[in-house]
């Protein structure tokens, strides 16, 4: 028996889907399950991505005992780098997990400074109180794993992303045998997936995108595109199977798609023979009819690739009539306007463009209702935790849960930053920490730093106002009338007004000037005074001549 508590702290991916982050809390010691990335919504302009706010643990960095990351995708390993500059903790991962890791961690210039441990589906670790089982569960990339985490309140089941596909690529199905042995020992509490909860019935085998590639393969009349996300190295053999069948040679796009492919390939996740693989540019001189090129870009980003050929802004390539390109994925919430509308500027440009909801292209990793009743039957948890998931499917996977006779009151529907505790008996809700977003910028982006396209999309959005000076030389005092050039900003009816407040603004300001940098100070002043005016933020340049 135990006095103290566990204490349950999602610190992201409750309440949203992405950026996925938990961690277990006993008696001074914290376990970091996932650290994981959400790519920013449609209004988040110029963001690159989001992490979770882990403020929690800055304040007891010293407190974290190990880092265990659960499966190679972003939403789980993402924001690896931003933690580890401020945690010094060891990584647990297993070998295809832990080489997209090193990707990560190498391009930041960090691998000298971090421990990586490489564990396999089966094995068993000690950090501090807790006892961390990992046992294998199927999901779209290869590797993932499932945790039986033996804590002094109880045995946690923390499923992370799974399905219970019985012919999944890798032939490797979940162990449901290892899930009936946790339960056998009494499961104090379930955490599991929601990403699905409000998809009836199961989730169709990987299986099943096998004969829509061959399809696709067989009756395109040249050049195959498919984009999909870096991470999913399950496609890409799925995609390289189609290539071999047909007789195409395959060339991967992208330094993450490159990058994770060679690494996957190292590893002996992707098996794909010597002669299949060429560089794009041998790709782009061949016969359109013998090549498929595989990319990012899914999501409808416009700095990804697909982003580019959507808007013929690609460097090395361009869409031509001819060509197919597939979408091998789904939207994530929030990016589905952005993907039809890159889908539209793809068949404005002659492609002929495949996604999910014309042909099983792609099918999700996650399980759905009847799979989440699966877990549960097996698992036979006291108490339950909803994870990844937004609201919704939070609440819907309870929903599930007390349909297969979890009581209510052993259910806790939590977002980020509400912390739970858990003893022997019982489930209570504790106070609230941290568990906002982060965001992360100036990164970069493809060729585009975050700024040139914030300043961009300012532009596009509310225009700009060009001051034209000219001071004289001696005294300082403007020689003309200064000249206001716009576009895009002012709309006609108010403009007279505007234009002649602005010139005195500007007319004053230059005389109030006497010290400091007249440039700069006045494009900053002129920005609040356009914004207080007309709620609109345009860029602001001020060019300076003296005669
Ligand atoms: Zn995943
Ligand atoms: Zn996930």
């Amino acid at each position: 028996m135990s006095d103290k508590k566990l204490r349950v702290i999602p610190l992201g991916g409750l309440g949203e889907v992405g950026k996925n982050m938990m961690a277990y809390e006993y008696d001074e010691n914290i376990l970091v399950v996932d650290t994981g990335l959400m790519f920013p919504e449609n209004d988040m302009l110029g963001i690159d991505y989001i992490i979770p706010d882990f403020q929690y643990l800055l304040d007891k960095p010293h407190l974290v005992r190990g880092i265990v990351i659960t499966h190679g995708h972003e939403d789980h390993t993402g924001a690896i780098t931003h933690v580890l500059e401020q945690i010094d903790a060891p990584i647990y991962a297993t070998p295809l997990t832990r080489g997209l890791l090193e990707v990560k961690l190498s391009r930041a210039g960090m691998m000298d400074k971090v421990c990586l441990n490489t564990v396999q589906a089966g094995e068993t670790i000690h950090l501090g109180p807790f006892q961390v089982e990992f046992f294998h569960v199927c999901h779209s990339i290869p590797d993932g794993v499932g945790l039986g985490i033996t804590t002094p309140v109880g045995l946690i089941v923390h499923s992370s992303d799974y399905k219970f596909d019985h012919t999944p690529v890798d032939n490797w199905p979940t162990d449901y045998a290892k899930l009936s042995e946790l339960a056998g020992r009494g499961v104090l509490a379930l955490l599991a997936d929601s990403t699905n909860a409000d998809k009836p019935g199961w989730t169709p085998s990987e299986r099943v995108i096998d004969p829509a590639f061959n399809e696709v393969f067989r009756t395109a009349p040249g050049r195959i595109i498919i984009a999909s996300f870096a991470s999913l190295i399950s496609r890409m053999q799925q995609v390289a199977n189609a290539a071999l069948r047909y007789d195409r040679k395959m060339a991967f796009v992208g330094t993450s798609m490159v990058e994770n492919a060679k690494m996957a390939r190292k590893l002996g996740y992707l098996d794909l023979p010597e002669e299949l693989i060429i560089s794009v540019d041998q790709a782009l001189r061949m016969d359109p009819k013998k090549i498929v090129l595989m990319s990012t870009g899914t999501q409808g980003e416009p700095t990804s690739i697909m982003g580019r050929l959507s808007t013929g802004t690609n460097r090395q390539f361009d869409i031509a009539p001819g060509d197919t390109v597939v979408l091998s994925s789904h939207p994530i919430p929030g990016n589905e306007e952005s993907v039809y509308r890159t889908i539209n500027r793809l068949f404005r440009r002659g492609a002929n463009v495949i996604y999910e909801s014309i042909a099983p292209v792609h099918v999700s990793g996650h399980a759905s209702q009847e799979e989440m009743k699966l877990l549960l039957h097996l698992v036979q948890p006291k108490f339950f935790i909803p994870i990844h998931g937004e609201r919704r499917h939070l609440h819907q996977h309870a929903i599930i849960a007390k349909q297969i006779g979890v009581p209510e009151e052993n259910i806790a529907v939590i977002e980020n930053g509400q912390v739970v505790e858990l003893d022997e008996d019982s489930m209570t809700i504790a106070e609230r920490v941290p568990g906002g977003y982060v965001f992360v910028d100036g990164a970069g982006v493809g060729d585009i730093g975050p700024s040139v396209l914030r300043e961009r999309e300012a532009m596009a959005r509310d225009g700009f106002v060009l001051i034209n000076l000219t001071l004289d030389s001696n005294s300082n005092n403007l020689r003309d009338e200064p000249e206001i050039i716009t576009r895009g900003f002012i709309y006609a009816r108010n403009g007279d007004d505007l234009l002649s407040a602005t010139r005195k603004f500007v007319i004053d300001a230059v005389s109030g000037n006497h010290n400091g940098n007249l440039q700069n100070d006045l494009e900053q002043s002129l920005k609040s005074f356009l914004y207080n005016r007309t709620r609109r933020r345009p860029m602001v340049f001020v060019t300076l001549s003296r005669a």
